[in-house]
């Protein structure tokens, strides 16, 4: 199936690692022209000189941390100028931290509102008026599957996510008619360098191995193990596609079954 992805300008954010990489790879096998941001400079342009070699094409990779708009509006205008204006924008973002009712802080809130919601607001309200001029364009959220199963001490992320699935939706029908579509994709676990650090954390904290403790998680899931990042992948480059052209404000889960209400 052609995918009708070649040469598209594609704008993916925090993609030095994880499933933001995985995504910034998959757009690039499909002949797209990619961009990638994320704070940290090093990782940023190792991460770039990784997905040239594995992907090919084109990488334009800028330093840029999402929860500053000044920040982001100066990487969509090179994202533009590099690969012409941005058709396809994935709003990925580190997560929000764990957290009880108890244990969660003003700041914490704060924060975790400009991370989880207001960057992708505010990237696609950057991006959005070029996609409506054109009448074509894709927006996809990377999200959790916390949105069809809240997770016991997320409490920032159960909410924001759901903020998040709110925006969508209703922007997806306000573009409707310009031939944007707006998705949103809720990965189950995966694996990458957060579920790593959140396991060798939970072991520490306790007496049980990293083993033992994935062993638990996957357990849990259906298919009897985490994805990996690519299969998240997979679905966010299948809903940029012409082959998704019936979709839009949707949010799917990628989590091998796990979400109890779907
Ligand atoms: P990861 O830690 O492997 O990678 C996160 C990426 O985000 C890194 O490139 C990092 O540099 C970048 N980043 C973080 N904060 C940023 C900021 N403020 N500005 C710019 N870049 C920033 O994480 P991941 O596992 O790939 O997760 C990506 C998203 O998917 C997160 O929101 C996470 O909560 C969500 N998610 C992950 C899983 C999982 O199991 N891995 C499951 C559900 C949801």
């Amino acid at each position: 199936m052609d995918f009708g992805l070649k040469d598209r300008s594609v704008l993916v954010t925090a993609a030095s690692k994880g499933i933001g990489k995985a995504t910034a790879l998959g757009f690039l096998r499909e002949g797209a022209r990619v961009t990638i941001c994320a704070r940290d400079a090093v990782t940023l342009e190792a991460a770039r000189d990784e997905l040239i070699g594995a992907g090919g094409g084109q990488v334009f990779a800028l330093q840029a941390d999402v929860t500053e708009p000044e920040q982001l509006a100066a990487l969509v205008e090179a994202a533009n100028a590099a690969h012409g204006q941005v058709e396809v924008l994935v709003n990925n973002a580190g997560g929000p931290p764990p957290g009880d009712h108890s244990s969660i802080t003003d700041a914490q809130w704060a924060q975790s509102f400009e991370l989880t919601l207001q960057s992708a607001v505010r990237l696609t309200n950057l991006v959005l008026p070029e996609m409506q001029k054109v009448g074509w364009g894709r927006v996809i959220n990377i999200s959790s599957y916390s949105v069809k199963q809240p997770l016991d001490n997320m409490m920032l992320s159960n909410s924001l996510r759901l903020a998040v699935l709110g925006w969508a939706k209703t922007l997806a029908n306000e573009v409707a008619d310009s031939g944007v579509l707006v998705n949103t994709v809720c990965p189950g676990w995966t694996d990458t360098d957060r579920v790593s650090g959140m396991l060798q954390q939970r072991s520490a904290a306790s007496c049980a191995t990293i083993e033992s403790l994935r062993k638990s998680i996957e357990a849990k899931i259906p298919l009897g193990r985490v994805a990996s990042a690519e299969e998240i992948a997979n679905v966010v480059v299948f809903l940029a596609s012409n082959a998704a052209s019936y979709m839009t404000g949707t949010a799917i889960a990628v989590d091998g079954g796990a979400a109890q209400v779907v």
